[in-house]
């Protein structure tokens, strides 16, 4: 196999590192090394930042309409939709995605541009109705600046996707800062952004460390908004820069989720549910049903059916179309759920299926994993593992399943099965999160916005405001009076 090599998008230039280093990309699927990338550091970055905050006031930039700016990002969607192969299997290689998922997501992709050009245009200020004669005011939406993306390694392209539509939209520039394990698609969708004519230098991609390269970017004085997802503990370093700089901040944080299973629902389709909810892409994804409330009354034969079920899935090469669980995305990933499995092993949890790596070559694949949990206080209801470990509880009563659901730090996901429509109404109504589904799971669209309550983070991407979040509104005020001002001493 040889070796990819990677350049950097910055002042729209395609470059490496000032430094001259590079670093290695390893291959879930063989843990092997398959690509090369610039290693930016703060030198870079001022200069990417620099370079996109001049843009941002250039003519070249600003002169363009919000109607152009839509128009830009169709195209833009119509490039990716030409490419869905190329980028699904980049994405696969470098994170270890399973190419069935990595197609899909990217099928669906051009859709968020799509809808978000159709928004370009609709940001729109108002007039207000005041309470002051010969006053009046109205309000106008700006672009505010450079904006920082920054985005983790288990979904580059579709957590890119929301920050960047609704930023260009708005008339930001854009600075990406993927994950030094999963930064090739993002560095593809910035060269086909070029190509659809969007202003060189308007989006730029920095690759690189988090605790360089994207500490010195969310830090950075002239970043106006960044956009995190990630970890926890990331975010706090993001929002004491945030502080330190005032720059606006919205944070789509980790989960989890519970799915909550009735009596009464339709447990063929719930089983499919919880396992796509928890399996699917080897549990790296921020909205993994990874806790699993069953009623009683079936708990046992539900379980019994999940294990089942989820011992039959298909472990193997992300590339191949057959595959239903690819690997790990990197070693550590891996060696994290070790020791999560470790310990839910000593605090009792009872194991029911998988519990150690699959032995299937070299990649980094870990097999599917369920514990039966006796408390919500288990460390394994509790904290997130990102990765392939279900944790799975009973409740007698929906007044107790809705305590657990919310007995968490988290709250960005729920489920709910049940075929009693006025229960899911109620537990849709009373799980604290930001996005609860009912009878299915893992559903999103353009239309829909996603984000977190509590640790979970704030702000919210997608969505029909999506676009404002990436602008500032001003306000204008206007003496209709034709006489002089009087008492400068009062505020008027
Ligand atoms: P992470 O370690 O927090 O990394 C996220 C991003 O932050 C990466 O690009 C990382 O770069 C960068 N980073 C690391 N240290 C930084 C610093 N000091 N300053 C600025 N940036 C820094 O998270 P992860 O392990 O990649 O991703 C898993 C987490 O993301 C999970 O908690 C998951 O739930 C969450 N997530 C949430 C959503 C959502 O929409 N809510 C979606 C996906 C994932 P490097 O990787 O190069 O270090």
């Amino acid at each position: 196999m040889q070796l990819q090599e990677f350049k950097m998008s910055i002042a729209g230039e395609w470059t490496g590192a000032i430094s001259g280093k590079v670093f290695d990309s390893l291959d879930p699927a063989s843990g092997k090394v398959w690509a090369q990338f610039p290693d930016a550091d703060e030198n870079d970055v001022d200069k990417a930042v620099i370079a996109a905050n001049t843009v941002f006031k250039s003519p070249q930039w600003r002169n363009i309409t919000a109607t152009q700016r839509g128009k830009l990002l169709r195209k833009l969607g119509d490039l990716i939709s030409q490419n869905v192969d190329i980028l699904a299997q980049l994405e696969s290689r470098d994170n270890g995605k399973l190419i069935r998922e990595t197609r899909a997501q990217v099928n669906y992709l051009p859709e968020f541009f799509y809808y978000t050009a159709g928004l370009a245009d609709k940001v729109e200020g108002e007039t207000l109705p005041l309470d002051k004669t010969d006053m009046m005011a109205y309000t106008i939406r700006e672009p505010l600046g450079v904006v920082a993306a920054i985005i983790p390694w288990n979904s580059p392209l579709y957590l890119t996707a929301i920050k960047l539509a609704p930023a260009l939209a708005a008339g930001n520039t854009i600075i990406l800062k993927p994950s030094e394990h999963a930064s090739a698609t993002l560095i593809e969708l910035v060269k086909l952004a070029e190509l659809a004519g969007i202003p060189k230098g308007v989006v730029s991609v920095v690759t690189g460390f988090g605790p360089s390269a994207g500490a010195a970017l969310t830090s950075h004085p002239l970043i106006r908004k960044v956009a995190f997802t990630g970890g926890a503990q990331t975010a706090k370093h993001v929002i004491r820069s945030s502080a330190e700089n005032f720059s606006k901040l919205s944070l789509e944080l980790g989960g989890k989720s519970p799915q909550i299973v009735f009596e009464d629902a339709d447990l063929d389709s719930a089983l499919n549910g919880i396992v796509a909810g928890i399996f699917a892409a080897s549990g790296q994804s921020c909205v993994a049903g990874s806790r699993i409330l069953v009623h009683n009354s079936i708990y046992d034969d539900f379980v019994n059916a999940l294990v089942a079920k989820a011992s039959k899935i298909k472990i193997g090469d992300p590339a191949l179309s057959d595959s239903e669980m690819g690997p790990m995305a990197t070693e550590q990933q891996l060696a994290v759920v070790e020791s999560f499995v470790k310990q839910a092993k000593e605090q009792g949890a009872k194991l029911r299926l998988g519990g150690k790596r699959a032995d299937i070559g070299q990649g980094w694949y870990y097999e599917p994993t369920i514990f039966e949990c006796s408390s919500n206080d288990d460390y394994l209801m509790q904290e997130e593992v990102f990765g392939p470990v279900a944790a799975v509880i009973p409740f007698d009563t929906e007044e107790q399943a809705l305590v657990m659901a919310n007995d968490s730090n988290y709250g960005l996901a729920a489920g709910v099965w049940t075929r009693d429509i006025a229960r899911a109404h109620r537990v849709a109504r009373d799980v604290h999160s930001g996005i609860i589904w009912v009878n299915t799971y893992r559903v999103v669209s353009a239309m829909a916005s996603i984000g977190g309550y509590k640790h979970s983070g704030y702000g919210r991407e997608s969505g029909i405001d999506s676009v404002l979040a990436y602008t500032e509104r001003k306000t204008v005020w206007i003496n209709l009076s034709s006489e002089p001002m009087s008492d400068p001493f009062v505020m008027r």
